[in-house]
């Protein structure tokens, strides 16, 4: 696994900071932990992410109701994974050359794992815009369908499954991190500079903004990602470069000055503009069904787009500090479950044990997180029930079984023939 030099690259390597050395040597310590996580990062989730998003038909920002439930979705996701997200609905108008004169809601999504044993006040971004455009080269006029599922379902797929991953694995950083999705991207990063923006005025800590747009287009053997960079964060996609070489398979490729041009063509440029530090992610081959009808999901590469993922979780690794209680409950269990027989075929029996009484819920939620079935009990005494689950209606696969107490959940994971 080579990483491709170029000038460029040279000369950031003189540039490492004090604070990369700091986080770096934070890593080193937990480095175990990130590499037992990486293989969990799941191609199927990905591509599941992408037709969800593909299915709108159109995530052109300006047509009739905008991405309101675009955005919807997405906040629903996050919220099924136990991050608190919020539409954060905003207006413009104007005049496009492409588009004409708008006048529109645009829907960015925004959601926050809080961090824990935290040194400060500074936070992690990782960021991908939802909307889509498409339009004929030939003449630009604009085309009904706009599936976007490179650009840039795949960046919202790889932001959705960090977490994914976050959720499953009980993860705590010692940074808050923001999940956020963009909002009219296409038509000049509105998004992007609204949020950047409003966190500018109310002096935000960034520490650095993880941006992802465009990453699951290689249609050949030879991967590659192109790390766009900022002349504010030098360091970062230094340090960038080297996490993608050592945690996954693809080559890192730092541009040079004229081939960083389209750094300023995403939601990163918004942030750099306001003064904060980013890296930008994007496939070194480009798209060649960019902002067309035919950007579907099926031209995507689900194992690059699935490393192009572990690339984004070990930067979060790495910048936001995961904490040492990886994968420990934050609070005392009262109670133990076991599920049986797993896998399972109709009836699935859930066994627990309370060492004080609560109220109850029994969730099972699919790969995606969504909630597939939710039974409440108010109140159960202390000691051992018996509940039955009826699985035979769902589909074959994976699931998540819940216990939900007063003082805190049991996750199991449920497998169904
Ligand atoms: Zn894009």
């Amino acid at each position: 696994m080579a990483i491709i030099l170029n000038n460029m690259k040279k000369i950031f390597s003189l540039l490492l900071i004090s604070s990369t050395l700091w986080i770096g040597s934070l890593m080193a310590q937990k480095s175990t932990s990130l590499e037992s996580l990486l293989p969990q990062i799941n191609a199927d989730s990905l591509l599941q992410t992408v037709t969800d998003l593909q299915n709108f038909q159109s995530r052109f920002a300006l047509r009739p109701g905008g991405n309101q439930a675009v955005a919807e979705y997405i906040a629903n996701r996050l919220n099924n994974y136990g991050i608190t997200a919020k539409i954060d609905t905003f207006h413009q108008a104007g005049q496009n050359w492409l588009v004409g004169a708008y006048d529109q809601d645009f829907y960015n999504v925004r959601g926050v794992l809080p961090a824990v044993n935290a040194k400060d006040d500074s936070l992690v971004l990782i960021g991908a815009h939802l909307d889509a455009i498409s339009y004929d080269h030939q003449t630009w006029q604009l085309l009904e369908m706009a599936p976007g599922a490179d650009d840039n379902a795949s960046g919202v797929a790889v932001m959705l499954e960090m977490a994914r991953i976050c959720h499953e694995n009980n993860l705590r950083f010692n940074r808050d991190i923001h999940f956020m999705a963009f909002d009219g991207e296409e038509l000049g990063l509105f998004g992007g500079y609204y949020d950047a923006q409003k966190r500018q005025e109310t002096g935000e800590n960034i520490a650095v903004m993880i941006n992802n747009d465009m990453v699951s287009y290689q249609p050949d053997e030879n991967w590659r990602l192109m790390l766009h960079w900022y002349d504010n964060s030098l360091d970062v996609v230094s340090r960038a470069a080297d996490i993608c070489a050592q945690y996954t398979d693809i080559d890192p490729y730092i541009p040079s000055s004229s081939e960083n041009n389209n750094a300023r063509a995403s939601d990163s440029y918004a942030y750099y503009q306001n003064g904060f530090r980013a890296v930008f992610a994007i496939e070194y081959t480009f798209s060649t069904s960019y902002h067309t009808d035919h950007d579907v999901a099926d031209s995507n590469n689900y194992a690059y787009h699935a490393d192009v993922a572990r690339y984004n979780l070990a930067m979060l690794a790495e910048y936001a500090g995961l904490d040492d209680g990886v994968g420990v409950e934050e609070q005392p269990h009262i109670a133990t479950m076991r599920v049986y027989p797993n896998p399972v075929s109709e009836k699935a029996v859930v066994r627990y044990q309370l060492t004080e009484a609560s109220p109850i819920a029994i969730t099972i939620m699919d790969m995606m997180g969504r909630v597939v079935m939710q039974q409440d009990f108010s109140n159960q005494s202390a000691g051992l029930h018996i509940e039955e689950l009826d699985m035979a209606r769902f589909p074959a696969g994976v699931y998540l079984c819940r216990l939900q107490t007063v003082k805190g959940m049991e996750t199991t994971k449920l497998v169904k023939r």
